[in-house]
């Protein structure tokens, strides 16, 4: 059964915390979609890989992922190496997503980076149909991009307002990284009080350029299609 959409990023929680409440939205609009972690997370200052696989896990299910799978590229240090590449590849073909989300190929995280850039190269050496691997041939329609540290300017929003909670119940079933005031475990950029609130601001902001309480923002190298101008920018002048 093939995926409308593949949302890969390089640690668990990468999804969660900057495009979940897509996924969340399009599921409710019919599209499946599934995620993929290239690392196992095993450098993370708090947790471990176990405890990450069980969050992330416990997260997939609660967004309504058709399956997550966690690959072993390497945390902190991710490697881009042509049998990584292959092996992406083949996940590409075998599940045909129409569309793929992953970070945005600049990003102060190195892992981000990379990811980024193999995912993207990636997408587009899976419709070489002389690469050869298990699956045939399958280009995705488009690959765009989610912002993780560094924010880049979108090139459009989607309204999530009604998928942030669901969004934030997935973010908090990683107890073991973010703010818990009765943690022994070292403090974190992730895990100190004021990093939740600064995603959800994010949302609020992104919400905000088009008019309603919460969005999330994707760059995306070609524009999408719009079908009705109007309706796209209604309510960006509330009052007129
Ligand atoms: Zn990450």
């Amino acid at each position: 059964m093939p995926v409308d959409v593949l949302a890969i990023g390089a640690h668990a929680d990468d999804i969660e915390l900057t495009c979940a409440g897509t996924l969340v939205v399009l599921k409710e609009r019919g599209h499946s979609f599934a995620i993929v972690d290239l690392t196992r997370g095993e450098m993370g200052s708090r947790g471990t890989s176990e405890v990450r696989a069980r969050e992330a896990n416990r997260a997939a299910e609660l967004l309504g992922a058709a399956f997550r799978e966690t690959l072993d590229f390497g945390d902190g240090g991710l490697r881009t190496t042509r049998e990584n590449e292959l092996a992406l590849i083949e996940i590409i073909r075998r599940e045909r997503p129409r569309l793929i989300l992953t970070p945005y190929p600049e990003d102060r995280h190195p892992d981000h980076r990379r990811a980024g850039q193999l995912v993207t190269d990636a997408a587009f050496y899976a419709g070489l149909r002389k690469i050869e691997t298990r699956s045939p041939a399958h280009r995705p329609q488009q690959t765009i991009y989610f912002s993780t540290a560094y924010v880049h300017h979108p090139s459009f929003v989607v309204d999530v307002t009604a998928a942030m909670d669901k969004r934030f119940e997935a973010i908090r079933a990683y107890r073991s990284k973010f703010h818990d005031p009765a943690s022994a475990e070292p403090v974190t950029m992730l895990s100190q009080a004021s990093f939740l609130k600064a995603i959800e601001a994010r949302a609020r902001y992104f919400g905000f350029l088009i008019g309603v309480e919460f969005g999330e923002g994707f760059v995306s190298k070609k524009p999408p299609r719009i079908d009705d101008p109007v309706a796209a920018f209604e309510n960006f002048e509330p009052g007129f």
